[in-house]
């Protein structure tokens, strides 16, 4: 079996663990990130490569500066895919948002994507393959009031990835994002149960959907044909 290697950005808990995972169970060597929770991501780094006899390099750093990004890449000789997935939401008035508060989510939810994928890109380049994953949100389609600036940051996502797929199809490199809906995680930990029933009734499948759920779509369009590309696929359970 070839060996795979895969960076999963935001991978300490939510979305990127369960991506993490997932990656594990395909037998993909892992480099997985987070913010703060360096304890928690090394526990796991530990756990997964027990399990799945795979290696697992975890890192704490800002993917939102070009620093830390550029430190994490001096680790990474190889790579097949980069799931961009470290994002934080703002949920409140455009007036009452602070211009560092916009940068916040700017820079984690849009420039990381960016500094990752230029530095991915050239590593992608020598093997002619590659497959870069974008974990974007319905309100990068849509927009939603009071997370003005998270839609803009998703829509930027979204177009990142039709531009970045159209300059890296003719080297073999896939792009594509996932517009997700609700995922039960810690960032929507804001909401009351009274909240999340309430949009668990307007969401036509009827369930919140769970981390690994979005785990499984990201595993999908790994074995998607090359031809797949430059897409951004809505996993919304019906709702928008
Ligand atoms: P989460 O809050 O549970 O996890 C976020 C992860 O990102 C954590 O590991 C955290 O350490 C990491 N992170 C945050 N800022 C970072 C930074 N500057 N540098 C490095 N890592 C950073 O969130 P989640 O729900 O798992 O979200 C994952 C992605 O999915 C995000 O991009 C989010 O916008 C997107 N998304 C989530 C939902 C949802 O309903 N949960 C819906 C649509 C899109």
């Amino acid at each position: 079996m070839t060996t795979k290697y895969a960076l999963v950005t935001g991978a300490s808990r939510g979305i990127g663990k369960a991506v993490a995972e997932a990656l594990a169970i395909e037998g993909y060597h892992l480099y997985l990130t987070c913010l703060h929770s360096g304890d928690t991501l090394i526990a796991y780094a530990h756990e997964l490569s027990e399990k799945y006899g795979i290696s697992c390099l975890p890192f704490v750093g800002d993917m939102g500066n070009a620093d830390d990004v550029g430190m994490l890449f001096q680790r990474i000789p190889d790579l097949d895919v980069l799931v961009n997935n470290a994002g934080i939401s703002y949920v409140g008035l455009l007036s009452e948002m602070s211009p560092e508060d916009w940068r916040n989510i700017m820079s984690t939810n849009l420039d990381s994507v960016f500094y990752a994928s230029r530095l991915a890109v050239p590593l992608m380049l020598r093997k002619h393959s590659g497959k870069i994953i974008n974990i974007s949100s319905v309100w990068g389609n849509v927009g939603a009031s009071m997370e003005v600036a998270y839609s803009a940051s998703k829509g930027g996502m979204n177009s990142l990835t039709k531009a970045l797929a159209k300059e890296l199809a003719p080297s073999n490199i896939q792009v594509n994002a996932i517009a997700c809906g609700v995922i039960d995680t810690d960032m929507n930990c804001h909401l009351s149960i009274e909240e999340k029933e309430s949009l668990r009734q307007e969401i036509p499948c009827d369930y919140i959907c769970a981390p690994s759920e979005a785990a499984q779509m990201v595993i999908s369009l790994l074995h998607a044909p090359a031809y797949l590309t430059g897409q951004v696929i809505t996993l919304d359970g019906g709702w928008t």
